[in-house]
């Protein structure tokens, strides 16, 4: 799956981060010119898959295995939380499509919002600050989201149909417990894979400096709705491609 973002010239940058009582030694092709958040989210979709792949390591010489496989998609009933950033990416990928993919798109997110619709959870989703994720309304919404099963929009036959620019979070959710409690998860049930430095969390943060009062992140299903907004976030975080990558990492330890 091609991104829509075109990149510029990229300059190589290494650098190694602390995974547990590990290391990564990430080697990141980063672009050279000076470019928006946005435009550099391939990179950081990339250092994070590295993380997560580091972590899986990690966990795999404690003896444990990750359950995750394609065809799985349990966890795709979750309410996902989208950056702002992710968003706007996400915006320009679909402008990018056929139209008639768009269109097929568009009516997938409408049949998502009419099944909430016919909940009482639309309401509760488009009042953001009910979305603080350590609030217990938070937790009982994402409860009750869960309680719906509703797909989401780019789960096709149970596998994630934008897997290659799927959103961070979804990169970083891998679990080793048995696939059969994830429709249902618990704490005492579910093991998802420690995962120690979280992108997703960096990205919900910058999104909360640049839209001040809010958690920096959208409900993904709620993608068609914000896309009427027209927002580009990622241009109020400017910078040289590795300039910006630096002072992400530099969030993963703030
Ligand atoms: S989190 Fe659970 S449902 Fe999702 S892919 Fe992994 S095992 Fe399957
Ligand atoms: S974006 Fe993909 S991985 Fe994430 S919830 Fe949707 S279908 Fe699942």
């Amino acid at each position: 799956m091609k991104s829509s973002v075109d990149l510029p010239p990229t300059v190589q940058v290494n650098f190694t981060l602390g995974i547990g009582h590990g290391r990564l030694d990430a080697s990141l092709e980063v672009p050279s010119g000076h470019v928006t958040l946005t435009q550099i989210l391939p990179v950081l979709q990339t250092l994070t898959s590295n993380i997560v792949d580091a972590a899986t390591v990690l966990v795999s010489t404690e003896g444990y295995q990750v359950s995750c496989r394609a065809g799985c998609g349990a966890c795709c009933r979750q309410l996902v939380p989208l950056s702002i950033f992710e968003a706007e990416f996400l915006t320009e990928w679909i402008h990018s499509l056929p139209a008639m993919q768009q269109q097929a798109l568009n009516a997938r997110f409408n049949t998502t919002v009419d099944a909430l619709k016919a909940t009482n959870l639309l309401p509760r989703l488009l009042t953001p600050h009910l979305w603080q994720e350590e609030d217990l309304e938070a937790r009982t919404l994402a409860a009750d989201y869960l309680e719906q099963e509703i797909p989401c929009p780019f789960l096709h036959d149970e596998s994630c149909s934008i897997h290659p620019i799927r959103p961070l979070i979804c990169r970083e959710y891998l679990v080793t417990s048995d696939p059969v409690f994830c429709a249902r998860p618990t704490r005492e049930t579910v093991v998802p894979i420690p995962i120690p430095l979280k992108s997703s969390s960096v990205l919900f943060g910058l999104g909360s400096l640049v839209e001040e009062g809010t958690t920096g992140w959208i409900p993904l299903p709620l993608l068609f709705v914000w896309m009427q907004t027209g927002g580009t976030p990622g241009q109020a975080i400017e910078g040289l491609g590795h300039e910006l990558l630096h002072e992400f990492v530099k969030r993963y330890t703030s």
